[in-house]
């Protein structure tokens, strides 16, 4: 198929999805963010879902559905995708799944063929998507225009600043309260999300921290607890059981690092490879101007959110920095560098407790991530960091006894 030809078919495929009405389903990892991003591609006339919450079945699923080999992220987004199907609540002859895909060298890359394998005999008229940046999957991946990609990263931030305000509101005051404020500027989000309106992050911010200002933390904080390591188990609730509301359950405070720092480090290592290796002359530019813009947006949003009296995230160039005492940026399969990064720069500033989630069968981050916990104790002696592995067929008891005893380590001043 020459190139034209290509595009004349990504663009009649996905009109039929707009005009047919199709169901896109995508798996969970962030519910704020992906509660944004599902009101900007719906403003585009693309219905997509988040599957929703669910339980030990949809594991058992991903384990007969998948090679017991693969990585613990691809068993359980496929089991989630095929628990869903199974339900009988779709129409199959209008129905889709979406999956994102780095394009780098581990699985994440690989995810579409195992659960197009997955689906071959109980769902093969349904197809399955890619979400990619890398120009993957020419015909299946989402046809993004420059205003919804904008508005995408816009989502990115608006995100990661309602997790920020939430993780820090939690463990102070009633949650039903917090829940309501988060729930107002979701909606309000969601309303702009076809307009221009959208685009005003200024706006915007202060909108959201308005919502929050009566939930500040408490003056004396709360034993802050970071989680670092895999992207998809360290922010989805479903993967890690519930990691984040079991902490503030046991009196802490989580610590997420943002997305828009995982978008960072994903534009940094091209611009890194380039600079290293050659490659990618063609694109450089692009990812030069990009990280620029959006480096600028976090500083922004750090800004404001400080003057709001909150906590921001780390600066990424500080991260960066933080990392090069114990690794190579050059390390970068799997969440390479960041995960080392992201511990340095927590254990040197206030937030000495650290859990490394490690998902079972993912060789680049036990590198990188219980691999990395010596000498990041070496250089922070008083970090107190736990490596915790999840698997499909582990138990949440597991994890919660292993939790436990680092919470009886919590170091409660900085
Ligand atoms: S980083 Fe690890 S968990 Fe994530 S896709 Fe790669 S192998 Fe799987």
């Amino acid at each position: 198929m020459t190139k034209a030809e290509e595009k004349k078919a990504r663009k009649a495929l996905w009109k039929k999805f707009v005009d047919e009405k199709f169901t896109i389903l995508a798996p969970d990892m962030l519910p704020i963010h992906f509660e944004i991003f599902t009101a900007v591609l719906a403003a585009k006339g693309l219905n997509l879902k988040i599957v929703p919450p669910m339980g030990r079945e949809a594991k058992d699923e991903g384990l007969r559905t998948v090679q017991n080999d693969a990585c613990y992220p691809a068993i359980i987004t496929t089991g989630q995708f095929v628990s869903e199907l199974k339900t009988g609540k779709y129409d199959l002859s209008k129905t889709a799944v979406i999956m994102s895909q780095t394009g780098g060298g581990c699985r994440a890359s690989n995810y579409i063929s195992l659960i197009r394998k997955a689906f071959e005999k109980e769902f093969p008229t349904v197809p399955v998507l890619s979400l990619n940046f890398s120009g993957l999957e020419k015909l299946y991946s989402i046809p993004l225009d420059l205003s919804t990609s904008m508005k995408l990263l816009y989502s990115v931030m608006y995100g990661d600043l309602l997790m920020n305000l939430v993780d820090q509101a939690e463990p102070y005051h009633d949650r039903e309260k917090v829940q309501a404020a988060l729930r107002g500027c979701l909606d309000s989000l969601k309303a702009q999300a076809a307009h221009r309106a959208f685009y005003n992050a200024k706006k915007n911010y202060r909108m959201i921290l308005d919502a929050f200002k009566d939930l500040k933390p408490a003056e004396e904080r709360k034993p802050r607890v970071g989680i670092v390591g895999e992207i998809y188990v360290k922010y989805s609730p479903y993967a890690n059981n519930h990691l984040a509301n079991f902490l503030v359950e046991q009196g802490c405070e989580v610590v997420y690092p943002s997305l828009a720092e995982f978008c960072l480090y994903c534009l940094y290592n091209n611009i890194n490879d380039y600079k290293r290796y050659g490659q990618g002359k063609k694109t450089v530019f692009a990812f030069k101007i990009a990280y620029k813009l959006f480096l600028r947006a976090t500083r922004n949003e750090a800004k404001i959110t400080k003057e709001a009296g909150f906590k921001a995230y780390e600066d990424f160039e500080y991260v960066v920095s933080e990392g090069e005492k114990v690794i190579d940026t050059g390390v970068k399969m799997g969440e390479g560098w960041l995960i080392p990064a992201e511990m340095v720069a927590y254990a040197e500033g206030d937030t000495k407790n650290i859990v490394v989630v490690q998902p079972f069968g993912c060789l680049p981050n036990h590198i990188v991530g219980k691999g990395m916990v010596r000498p990041v104790k070496a250089l922070v002696p008083e970090a107190n960091i736990i490596p915790l592995d999840f698997d499909a067929s582990s138990t949440q008891v597991n994890q919660e006894n292993r939790l436990k005893l680092m919470l009886a380590n919590l170091r409660r001043k900085p």
